[in-house]
């Protein structure tokens, strides 16, 4: 029997804090693979595959249950509390990332 996310209806407008890359990777001058956008405050973290995992932390650390892909050309989201990936959760205005972000040099 599918999972139904509850969350998806509590999904805001969000504008990303740092449209240019990971929060917290920025400020400590840290590697990412790709970016993932908190639907509920628009925080910007780096993903499972990236040293940090910010994203994930930033659930466990706040309870914002959904991200929506950072990347350009994907659609799909993520809610953690159901463990349960949607295949399209299109980006409202402002929250699609313009290009692919790469950690800044050294
Ligand atoms: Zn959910
Ligand atoms: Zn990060
Ligand atoms: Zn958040």
């Amino acid at each position: 029997m599918p999972k139904h996310c509850t969350h998806l209806d509590q999904v805001k407008d969000v504008a990303p804090r740092t449209p240019d890359g990971c929060e917290e990777c920025l400020a400590m001058g840290g590697d990412w693979v790709h970016l993932r956008l908190c639907l509920s405050c628009g925080h910007v973290g780096c993903c499972d595959n990236s040293p940090n995992r910010h994203a994930t932390k930033h659930f466990h650390g706040t309870a914002h249950p959904v991200i929506r892909s950072y990347e350009p050309g994907e659609e799909w989201g993520y809610c953690y509390p159901h463990e349960l990936f949607v295949e399209v959760l299109a980006a409202r205005p402002g929250e699609a990332a313009a290009r692919h972000y790469d950690p800044p040099e050294g």
